[in-house]
């Protein structure tokens, strides 16, 4: 063996959490939240199945948040795992204030007053909503939904400041509910100040990933990522599909985002519901086919946040976001406030492995043929037939190098059935890339002889277990390494 394999194995790590041969290719986002967060808990959920813990910037402090990064980064300092971490901003989301007595009862065809301009508890009378611009951007006929879509009002008056409603669905209105407004065009800055406050904190802790929510077009993305490289952070973009107007910019969204998440919370409030299950489809295939992760979210496990058991439809649901070919599934409250985090995911995890086993569609390269008049033509071409001989030779592993990650989110866009590991000396794109789907990434930095690397890349799968003698690998590459060239380098061995 060279010193080089040598320095790049962690056996005490391996043997002691056991190398995860069972390993599942659908990716696993946890939301962290009072129900685990603590070093224990975490890395319970870790070894369930977590791949990517979501920090929710709507809730809690920054100082919660500091040590919840510790203990995740101690997690990986400890295990042999690149647990990823995704900063999600809570981007112009609408609220009601403080409601008097904790509810307020409203009926069908009651007529309320909502006000942007003074802070006041809210009664039958006047009820505060955090939207400046309200009574300019409404108009009357708008919907307006509040808590998930649960009550239903709808614009009747607009008299200066105020904006009088009359209620379309009614129920309890509790404090602090979400409002969507899927009518209006609403003039609110993408990024709320709020926003642009925790954004500098996730650039300054180092995050893997920032979700930008409610999206609206492929400009709101541009500015993120404008702000982001000022920092000149390498953290990565995920574009929330949220709303109506990023559905109908939907193409230029995947384009200009790093990994794009199905938000089907808010998408089924500001999209009549029914459409959610296609839009979730059409968001699944641009995305894939740009090779970009792409995250289903919200309510996937829902029952299970108070039971043990999931509830059939659910079941059905994650697996069908794993046939349709989703990088990942998220769970939210399910992990975040319920009971049973750790079972949540373990069930979560037994579906996908169960459908990858069974009816998944893997080797998906005829779907995605390289393109003549892309820029990427020539390293796509590799890509792609590096995926064609693993699939004709049956290889056992697929090795993928990469500086800027493309070599590795093009080849998990082919759903290889080989498994996919990916070597690179962008420390920050070893847990990135813990989002997409397939991928085992690996610190590497080695820059020799591309032979030596080659043999090195085996040997480290191999004495870490993945590989064995007789094993047949395709490796990609590029040469001369020092130039660091896009993939251009295809080659086949059998272990030895
Ligand atoms: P949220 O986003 O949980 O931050 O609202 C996801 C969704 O809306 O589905
Ligand atoms: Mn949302």
């Amino acid at each position: 063996m060279s010193k080089n394999v040598e320095k790049y194995l962690h056996k005490e790590m391996d043997a002691q959490a056991g190398i995860d041969h069972s390993f599942h290719r659908t990716k696993i986002v946890a939301t962290v939240g009072p129900a685990c967060d603590t070093y224990e808990k975490l890395l319970d959920l870790v070894k369930a199945g977590v791949n990517v813990f979501r920090l929710n910037f709507s809730h809690g402090t920054h100082e919660d948040k500091t040590k919840i990064i510790e203990h995740i980064r101690n997690i990986n300092k400890s295990e042999p795992y690149n647990i990823s971490i995704l900063g999600d901003l809570q981007g112009p989301k609408l609220r009601v204030g403080e409601i008097e007595n904790g509810a307020l009862e409203i009926k069908t065809g009651d007529i309320l007053t909502f006000t942007s301009k003074e802070k006041v508890v809210g009664t039958m009378e006047k009820i505060y909503v955090s939207y400046p611009n309200l009574h300019e951007d409404v108009k009357v006929g708008d919907k307006i939904m509040i808590d998930d879509g649960k009550l239903e009002v709808v614009v009747i008056e607009i008299k200066g400041e105020e904006v009088k409603v009359a209620v379309t669905y009614g129920g309890a209105l509790l404090p602090k509910k979400g409002v969507n407004l899927p009518d209006t065009a609403i003039s609110l800055p993408a990024l709320t100040d709020k926003d642009i406050v925790d954004l500098e904190y996730i650039i300054e802790q180092k995050l893997d990933w920032v979700a930008l929510s409610f999206v609206r077009k492929a400009e709101d993305i541009v500015d993120l990522k404008k702000r982001i490289a000022l920092k000149e952070s390498p953290i990565k973009v995920i574009a929330k599909i949220e709303m109506p107007s990023a559905m109908a910019d939907i193409r230029n969204i995947v384009l200009e985002s790093d990994a794009v998440m199905v938000a089907r919370g808010d998408l089924g409030v500001e999209l009549p519901v029914e459409k959610v299950p296609m839009a979730q489809r059409d968001i699944i295939r641009k995305s894939i086919h740009r090779g970009k992760p792409v995250i289903v979210a919200t309510q996937m496990m829902e029952s299970m946040i108070d039971r043990t058991k999931p509830n059939r439809s659910e079941i059905t649901d994650v697996a069908n976001a794993v046939l349709e070919g989703a990088d990942a599934v998220m769970l939210s409250a399910e992990t975040a406030t319920g009971k049973h985090p750790a079972l949540v995911v373990e069930t979560m995890r037994k579906i996908i492995i169960e459908v990858e086993k069974t009816e998944y569609r893997y080797n998906r390269e005829e779907d995605l043929k390289p393109q003549p008049h892309s820029p990427s033509f020539l390293s796509d071409a590799l890509c792609y037939n590096a995926c064609k001989i693993a699939k004709d030779v049956s290889a056992d592993a697929l090795i993928g190098m990469t500086q800027s990650g493309y070599t590795a989110f093009t080849l998990s866009a082919y759903r290889p059935k080989s498994p996919l590991y990916i070597f690179t000396k962008q420390r920050s794109l070893v847990n990135q890339l813990s989002l997409s789907w397939g991928v085992r990434a690996f610190y590497y930095d080695e820059e020799e002889s591309l032979d030596d690397i080659v043999f090195d890349q085996i040997n480290i799968l191999k004495e870490r277990g993945f590989i064995s003698n007789g094993d047949i690998v395709i490796n990609t590459g590029s040469t001369p390494i020092s130039l660091h060239l896009p993939t251009n380098v295809l080659k086949v061995t059998k272990v030895q």
